[in-house]
């Protein structure tokens, strides 16, 4: 395909996923079903993972997806107001470049517009508040019109400290059966286990030996009819457990965490030097408390460097409530936990989602504590700063200025058909007073400077969506060709 009609499948594809995630977009927005042919089903209404779920294999549709990515990977969240305004910035050039304005001034006009935009964003920001305040609001933002909601005040406090604690990646939300009026955020990583042997002793510090393998005697094969075979058996197998335990004796280890059993022996002899001991951790866990503590599992006891061994405390944790678990902070990087007790699997499932993107929001809050009012009224107030912008030098470039305006209204709109409110009073109401918001829960253009958003998420935004629009505008050519060496950076993804 060439010119235009390259220009006009790009186009035409990239609306048609804008579509697709479009009705998931704030407070009612709905969630998706996302099926695989096992039949095996995950709700999610996270622009991202739709996408990329989606499975579309057509080009253009992946370059969207990974604008989408991009987004989440800088911001943690904002996913699915990217790809609104992706395609409604290429859907707008279009008609555009149908009536004949260049490709060029669409670009130059689009740029200019950007400028403006997020000067516009910028000088609308609330400034005064502490990381700690920001990033509790725009966490009671993301956890407004979830089920989640009943528990706002404890989750977004739990979310904004958890966002000066640790990077999202690097916090786990641990889900249980309970009160969610119990939900703890937790320095370090928390294993739901206890000890293997009861102790007085709570804190263990030092030395962290993270295994891989099973704390037990090799298995044999006995012949029971040979009594004295038996003998030289346990014999080997009783020195095989010395020499193991020695050999973690000499390392000065505080604490053994092991992935794998422990026989009995094992477990004396750690309650009889006061070694804490845990068995049958799971393989993600033992992988974070190897990264918190900057240590290595380690899959055999007899070729471990002192180097492989983590360092910092572990302690015993929630014995006398419904949780017991033991907690491990390592020196060197900063992890956390977050209990979340929830009463059923369906809305411990429920919270989970809010609280991720509660946490992800939150945190980037914290590093830059400013806010900008959600619920439409950022774009609105944009979208009026470039309409009065000085007319640009170029006729058909102020066009594309203007489009550029136009298309940023695509997320007060989307709000508002989310709640089946009238479209055109809506974006009237909106350009006269720019000041106000769209609430889809109560269905009118009210002010809604309670709902607040990153300011960087939403320059971030602007910035995937405009630059991915320009650079697919400019392609106006698809050819087929030769398979394409993938990139190792494709196949990390
Ligand atoms: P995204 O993937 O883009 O983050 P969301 O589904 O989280 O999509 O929707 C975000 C949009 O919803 C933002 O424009 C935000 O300002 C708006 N929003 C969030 N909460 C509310 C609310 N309570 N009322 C109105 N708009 C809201
Ligand atoms: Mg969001």
């Amino acid at each position: 395909m060439r010119g235009r009609e390259a220009q006009k499948y790009i186009v035409s594809k990239a609306v048609e996923v804008g579509e697709r995630v479009r009705t998931t977009l704030g407070p009612l927005g709905y969630d998706k079903m996302m099926v695989d042919k096992m039949g095996e089903f995950q709700l999610t209404n996270d622009g991202a993972s739709i996408l990329k779920m989606g499975g579309d294999r057509d080009p253009v549709a992946r370059i969207v997806a990974q604008a989408a990515k991009a987004q989440e990977a800088r911001v943690f969240d904002g996913t699915t107001g990217t790809t609104i305004t992706l395609a409604e910035l290429l859907k707008l050039a279009m008609v555009l470049i149908e009536k004949g304005v260049q490709t060029n001034a669409v670009m130059n006009g689009y740029r200019h517009a950007l400028g403006i935009a997020i000067e516009t964003a910028k000088s609308n920001a609330t400034e005064g508040d502490t990381p700690y305040e920001a990033a509790k609001k725009v966490a009671e933002t993301a956890i407004t019109g979830k089920s989640a909601e009943a528990y706002i005040e404890i989750l977004s406090d739990i979310c904004a400290k958890a966002a000066e604690a640790a990077k999202p990646d690097n916090i786990k939300l641990i889900g249980r059966p309970g009160n969610p009026k119990d939900a703890e955020l937790v320095e370090g990583v928390v294993i739901l286990k206890q000890n293997a042997y009861p102790t007085d002793k709570d804190t263990f510090k030092g030395k962290i030996l993270l295994l891989d393998e099973e704390l037990g005697p090799p298995q044999a094969n006995v012949n029971l009819a040979d009594p004295s075979k038996i003998a030289e058996v346990a014999k080997v197998q009783q020195q095989y457990m010395e020499e193991r335990l020695s050999a973690i004796d000499e390392m000065g280890i505080a604490t053994v965490l092991c992935q794998k059993g422990m026989d009995s022996r094992a477990i004396q002899h750690f309650r009889r030097k006061g070694i804490l001991a845990v068995r049958n951790i799971r393989k993600s866990d033992m992988h974070r408390i190897a990264k918190a503590t900057n240590g290595e599992v380690v899959a055999d006891l007899a070729d471990i460097m002192p180097e492989e061994l983590g360092s910092g405390t572990c302690k015993i944790r929630g014995e006398d409530g419904p949780n017991p678990y033991i907690q491990a902070v390592g020196e060197n990087v900063n992890v956390a936990s977050i209990i979340l007790p929830a009463p059923t699997e369906q809305t411990a499932a429920e919270f989970s989602r809010a609280m991720d993107d509660a946490i992800g929001v939150a945190y980037i809050t914290a590093k830059n504590p400013l806010t900008v009012p959600g619920a439409g009224s950022i774009q609105a107030r944009m979208a009026a700063a470039i309409r009065e912008s000085e007319p640009m030098q170029s006729s058909r470039a102020e066009l594309a200025k203007l489009a550029f305006a136009d298309a940023l209204m695509i997320i007060p709109r989307t709000l508002a058909e989310t709640a089946a409110m009238d479209i055109i009073d809506t974006l009237f109401e909106l350009s006269i007073n720019p000041e106000l918001g769209v609430d889809p829960l109560t269905e009118s253009v009210r002010d809604m400077t309670h709902v607040v958003e990153p300011l960087e998420l939403v320059v971030s935004c602007l910035n995937t969506a405009t630059e991915n629009a320009i650079s697919l505008l400019r392609t106006d050519e698809i050819q087929k060709s030769r398979p394409i060496q993938e990139t190792f950076a494709d196949e990390m993804s």
